[in-house]
């Protein structure tokens, strides 16, 4: 179902996903909204605010909800219907989870503790879009980022690495490969102030 009404149907479980932590007040308004109006359901809330700030939620909804922490390792490998987004022209997806990092300031490494690569990510192009946004944490810490470009670059899609790239994964190689792509802007993530100063010096 998509947002609130009628839906024709009293649903058995009903899922509710989080996003940034400081966006809580809507979450808490879908919530009480559908376990109102579907009082025999299930309520399973999941996502980042509810992985990283479960006391908040319970102190509200108690025994109302149930929370799933972390990533869903069941639709990893599903693309989503984008027909509900008809006007939306990009697949999103990661490439990877988590980070070889272990940044202190970081929530990554308790949302995606382990880090884990896909070897493709063609079976996550919805057909007909030409663009892909990578939402991967550390896209350059995967094994199988060459293979990744390649995949996109016979796909002929516009790149966005919405999250950043590595600073201190970066060298003439990287440069090399992403100058053969559609990609306008390129951004980059300095993580740390200990980077060498010799490390753009390999190509
Ligand atoms: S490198 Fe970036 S994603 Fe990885 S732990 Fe550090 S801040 Fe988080």
């Amino acid at each position: 179902m998509k947002g609130p009404g009628e839906n024709g149907f009293d649903p058995d479980v009903i899922y509710i996903t989080s996003l940034f932590t400081y966006a809580w007040k809507p979450v808490h308004e879908v919530i009480r909204y559908y376990s109102d109006k579907y009082k025999k359901a299930r309520v399973i809330v999941g996502g980042i605010y509810a992985t990283l700030c479960p006391d908040h939620l319970f102190e509200t909804f108690k025994d109302r909800i149930e929370i799933y922490k972390g990533v869903v390792a069941e639709v990893e490998d599903l693309l989503p219907d984008y027909s509900l987004a008809p006007d939306w022209k990009a697949s999103i997806l990661f490439s990877s989870r988590g980070c070889i990092r272990n940044c202190p300031f970081c929530s990554v490494p308790v949302l995606e503790p382990e880090f884990k690569a896909k070897k493709s990510i063609r079976n996550l192009i919805y057909p007909g879009h030409k663009k892909v946004i990578f939402w991967d944490n550390n896209f350059l810490a995967s094994p199988y980022w060459k293979d990744i470009l390649e995949e996109v670059e016979e796909m002929k899609l516009k790149v966005d690495f919405n999250q950043g790239l590595d600073a201190r994964l970066f060298t003439g190689e990287t440069a090399g490969r992403l100058k053969k792509l559609k990609i306008p802007i390129i951004r980059l993530a300095y993580d740390t102030t200990r980077i060498p100063e010799n490390q753009f010096l390999d190509s």
